[in-house]
């Protein structure tokens, strides 16, 4: 066959069997390995009856890819293709986890395809092909809604939270929107009652995860707490009040532009050392090696590798006081010791250098020698829903109010 019609052809059987295979995943994912036989009378091109075996398993600790194929009846050669073509459709295998599930298609015991399942959205989907074979990166349609989760503290609020349908992470996001607003540490008390509006994702009609915390509010026997998600753009979404202004002070000239600041200046539990420590600094989440720029014109005093802060810049200012930012995957362009900047000049590239959990900036200001809390020193503020948009947005807060209050009351 015309090597064009093989490829358009190969490329076809995978659409059918993505198909398929998201029946599998759907409605088939147990622990133990699985043998289903399905008579498949669509094969265009053989006369008499293929029979197609679906078999599917998950990883187990310390597995290897290739023990796991190899235990679902995929031969050597057929792995190793698979490899190249996962590689390729830019699968990571440092990134594979026990209890990710694989499914193999075959036919006539022949493996022809196989799925390597990321969660219940997203697989990478191979095709063999004699010798060789295809693979690509498959994303099942998320449908969106919008649900509320309330109820009353009784003991620990995590538990309160999480009895009330709640994951651990949607707890800890719940925590982090009111943690400039609210003092979760001394004032929970038995009796206070919490509500969020939050999105749900749903793959044909399974539970996929949490999306969006929309709005939240914490009702203690004093005081009220709330927080409204506010899309001034795509790119620019921050907490507001119920008055439009965002409840996070923020660096009028941060590090980064548009960085999600994760962690503030004080003291804090240190997610490597497991303790409670001094936090000399801003944790400023990004993507990996986005720019990181100094937030005032200087000289680089230091430019190397500083142990816990890995890959680090330290800039001199004209009024003595420095700044350090650390963790980076690389330097900016022409940086090195001794070099003067200017405002904004691209020093440093986001990364997870020295004691780092992910990959993000930690951005430090001394003033004669001594840690300071930027957002004390540098200039700072708070940001305000713009007038145009204030009226969408006291709509948007009426709304979430009223859903938050009778959710779940007939
Ligand atoms: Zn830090």
């Amino acid at each position: 066959m015309q090597p064009v019609f093989a490829a358009l052809a190969a490329a076809a059987a995978l659409v059918v069997l993505g198909g398929v295979i998201a029946f599998v995943v759907l409605h088939g994912r147990s622990g133990a390995a699985t043998a289903k036989t399905t008579e498949d009378t669509q094969t265009s091109d053989s006369a008499r009856q293929a029979t197609t075996t679906l078999l599917s398993d998950t990883l187990r600790r310390n597995e290897l890819f290739a023990q796991l194929v190899t235990r679902l009846g995929v031969d050597e050669a057929r792995t190793a293709a698979a490899r190249v073509a996962l590689e390729s459709a830019g699968f990571d295998f440092r990134n594979m986890h026990p209890g990710d599930s694989v499914t193999v298609v075959r036919e006539d015991s022949v493996p022809v395809s196989l799925s390597y399942h990321l969660d219940l959205a997203t697989r990478y989907d191979v095709l063999f092909a004699q010798d060789s074979a295809l693979a690509q990166f498959v994303t099942e349609p998320v449908e969106t809604v919008e649900a509320v989760l309330r109820g009353v503290v009784e003991g620990s609020l995590w538990r309160s939270i999480t009895e009330a349908g709640a994951s651990p992470q949607l707890v800890e996001g719940f925590t982090e929107v009111l943690r400039n607003s609210f003092d979760f540490r001394n004032g929970v008390d038995k009796g206070d009652t919490f509500a969020l509006l939050v999105e749900k994702q749903y793959v044909d009609g399974a539970f996929y995860q949490f999306g969006d915390i929309v709005a939240v509010r914490y009702r203690t026997a004093e005081q009220t707490t709330e927080a409204f998600l506010f899309s001034e753009s795509d790119r620019r979404r921050y907490y507001c009040d119920a008055g439009g202004r965002s409840l996070d002070r923020l660096l009028e000239y941060p590090p980064i532009v548009d960085g999600r600041r994760t962690s503030d200046f004080g003291w804090r539990f240190h997610p490597i050392r497991r303790r409670r420590i001094r936090h000399n600094g801003l944790d400023y989440a990004a993507p990996y090696r986005a720019q990181v720029r100094s937030v005032s014109a200087g000289v680089v005093a230091r430019c190397r590798w500083q142990s816990g802060y890995g890959r680090s810049v330290l800039i001199r200012h004209e009024d003595g006081t420095t700044t350090r930012y650390s963790h980076l995957a690389g330097y900016g362009p022409g940086i090195k010791s001794g070099v003067r900047v200017s405002k904004g000049q691209v020093v440093g590239l986001v990364g997870s250098t020295g004691l780092s959990t992910g990959f993000h900036l930690d951005f430090e200001v001394r003033r004669s020698g001594k840690a300071v809390d930027p957002l004390e020193v540098l200039a700072s503020g708070y940001r305000q829903v713009p007038e145009r948009q204030m009226h969408g947005f006291r709509r948007m807060v009426l709304e979430s109010r009223d859903r938050m209050k009778h959710a779940g009351q007939p």
